[in-house]
């Protein structure tokens, strides 16, 4: 089947400094990283890069051909990006310090300016039994999961960057939310009214990650594997795509979670946060 996911494009640039720049102060950085990243960029890539067919539903500038070719050399089909020669990218700036702080500038750009006609050719192609992915970091999630849940697509809606109001907006079209620890608390009451919703992922950094199926209570749990941490940017990502690539392909839940702790404790090791995703061969091998 295919996994459609409606996700965002960045440029993440990353500028290592002596120290965090004081108002009105220019700084030269000490280095400098451009790499893909994106929450809906990176879930496509884990997803393809498991082995799923994905379909990527975003916007990004016609000037950053790179990017949009960084998901066609995984595998990721690119033919519904709407390419704008008017909207920048969206772009994230990473201030990174000596003491280890960071802090992040994002520019959603035309990640927040999709249109539902836009992508009215993809929409017709979608079929009961695919999968609809999403996120926080574009516009349209309300209006694509509507017309997805009526067709019987399972809507996967990963909840970040977290708030409570769009999650709410979303609910009534999900199957399965996807968050972390803290959110996981502030979902109970909200998920208590809704029997429609059939699952919740929730991952918890180095403490693993859990899967509770709403419907019959059972709950799922998989360990964390140990390992060298470089760099847990995107990990939560690359969970997800991995995760719903297992499911798209019928695994069962304690096998895609196995699966998707795996990729993630890979990706952990790497510098990066899509280019740093794991492929499936690497994962199995890690798992051999
Ligand atoms: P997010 O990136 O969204 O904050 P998490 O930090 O919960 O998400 O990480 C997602 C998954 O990545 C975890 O459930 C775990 O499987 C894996 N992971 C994260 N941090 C580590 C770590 N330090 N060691 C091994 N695996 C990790």
């Amino acid at each position: 089947m295919t996994i459609w996911n409606l996700g965002s494009i960045n440029i993440d640039k990353a500028y290592r400094l002596r120290h965090m720049p004081r108002p009105g102060e220019t700084l030269a950085a000490t280095g400098f990283h451009k790499g893909l990243g994106g929450k809906g960029a990176n879930q496509s890539l884990a997803a393809a890069r498991a082995g799923a067919s994905v379909v990527h539903l975003g916007a990004a500038a016609r000037a950053d051909d790179w990017v949009v070719g960084r998901l066609t050399a995984s595998g990721v089909d690119t033919t519904h990006i709407v390419r704008h020669h008017d909207q920048a990218t969206g772009h994230a700036i990473i201030l990174l310090d000596d003491e280890g702080e960071n802090s992040i500038v994002i520019h959603g750009g035309a990640n927040r300016t999709l249109q539902l006609d836009q992508f009215k050719s993809a929409i017709a192609r979608m079929k009961g039994g695919d999968f609809l992915l999403m996120q926080n970091e574009t516009n349209l999630q309300v209006e694509l999961a509507q017309i997805a849940a009526k067709r019987s697509v399972r809507v996967v809606y990963s909840a970040a960057p977290f708030d409570i109001d769009a999650l709410r907006a979303v609910l009534p079209h999900i199957s399965i939310i996807a968050v972390n620890e803290g959110e996981a608390a502030q979902l109970t009451d909200l998920l208590g009214g809704d029997p429609d919703v059939e699952g919740m992922l929730i991952t918890r950094g180095a403490e693993g990650a859990e899967y509770r199926d709403l419907r019959d209570d059972r709950h799922f749990q998989v360990p964390a594997f140990a390992v060298d941490v470089v760099d847990t940017t995107g990990a939560g990502d690359c969970f997800a795509g991995y995760f719903v690539a297992s499911l798209d392909r019928d695994e069962d839940i304690p096998s895609a979670l196995r699966l998707a702790a795996a990729a993630a404790a890979l990706k952990v090791t790497r510098r990066g946060a899509g280019d740093a995703i794991p492929k499936l061969a690497e994962v199995e091998q890690f798992l051999a």
